[in-house]
């Protein structure tokens, strides 16, 4: 008890930190950085069962090899991170439910009480994982679902299918009930896209009769991709001008997720934000190196810098903050 007092304490000054390293750092145009990250996304798995079309890591643009985390590596980091971390995401260019250790490493992080939360395509939640997730204590799933019908999923979801993502979520609902557990939470996530914003009306239909809850995503295109974008402005994460795409609200200055929190890559590389897709502006490992001291390095102080000058780097023209 006293134990979990001290880290809820270590936690709650964490945050205090980082608002005010953040504050700091906007209002004196320097980079102070006093805080641990409040979350850590770790790629436990790089590998996909789907060919979705506009993921890098579906379309093999990814250039880095494709694995999974051992539980061994997962555990000693883990153990060395800084307690005051509070939230665990365990998913990035790839699919989490294909490891096949997920479930004892979703165990590990809540034994040490962690939040914990996974995204995931929901192809591969049969009755059994449905019910070694809800044990494990999980937090929040997020289920990808953008349409209702086979025909829409299929046209950016390649190889997916539908029917899967709604089993997924039946079975998810059904054991949650019957074993008496509030979680995992469930948010059903629907990327818009001008082939499916005609189905959003329908989707919300159905999320809100099993009482779930959604989240209306844009999608992330390039001007390869126009084609795709939705008529409706509201979904539109861009303006066009002449034929190429520009984002239409201004990367946040400074971008406080630089501040907030930090992306362990399966191969031990490091990406600094969601964009940064193959961590191409960290050059250090984490196997080797000390998370603490990678939060704190001049590389990544050099990108702070960047982002309170005003200056985003290339990935902030595609991203939804
Ligand atoms: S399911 Fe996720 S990781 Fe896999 S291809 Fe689709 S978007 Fe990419
Ligand atoms: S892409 Fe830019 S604006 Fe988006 S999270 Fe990364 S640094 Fe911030």
């Amino acid at each position: 008890m006293l134990a979990r007092t001290k880290i809820y304490i270590a936690r709650l000054v964490n945050l205090l930190l980082f608002a005010y390293s953040y504050l700091f750092s906007k209002i004196f145009n320097k980079v102070k950085v006093y805080n641990s990250p409040l979350a850590l996304h770790i790629e436990t798995s790089s590998r996909c069962d789907l060919g979705c079309l506009f993921c890098d890591r579906g379309q093999g643009i990814i250039s880095r090899p494709t694995d999974f985390l051992t539980l061994k590596d997962f555990q000693k980091i883990i153990n060395k991170i800084p307690k005051s971390i509070y939230w665990i995401t365990l998913y990035f260019q790839g699919e989490p439910l294909l490891d096949k250790t997920i479930i004892e490493k979703i165990k590990y992080l809540r034994t040490n009480n962690y939040y914990v939360e996974i995204s995931t395509n929901a192809q591969n939640i049969s009755k059994e994982i449905a019910t070694a997730l809800v044990e494990s204590g999980l937090n929040r799933i997020i289920i990808s679902m953008d349409g209702v019908t086979q025909s829409t999923y299929e046209k950016y979801r390649i190889n997916g299918n539908i029917n899967k993502v709604y089993e997924a979520i039946n079975n998810l609902l059904d054991t949650k009930i019957f074993l008496h557990k509030k979680n995992p939470k469930i948010i059903v996530q629907y990327i818009v896209f001008k082939h499916n914003e005609d189905e959003i009306e329908i989707f919300k239909k159905i999320i809100k009769k099993i009482k779930v809850k959604t989240k209306i995503k844009s999608a992330q295109l390039d001007s390869n991709s126009i084609d795709y974008l939705p008529n409706n402005d509201r979904y539109r994460r861009y303006n066009i001008n002449n034929n190429i795409l520009q984002r239409k609200k201004k990367p946040p200055r400074p971008c406080y997720r630089l501040w907030k929190e930090i992306i362990l890559l399966q191969n031990g590389q490091i990406a600094i934000c969601c964009q940064d897709k193959n961590g191409d502006y960290i050059n250090d490992n984490w196997y080797n190196t000390d998370i603490k001291k990678i939060w704190k390095s001049e590389k990544i102080n050099n990108l702070r810098l960047a982002t309170i000058k005003g200056t985003p780097l290339e990935i902030c023209n595609n991203c939804d903050i």
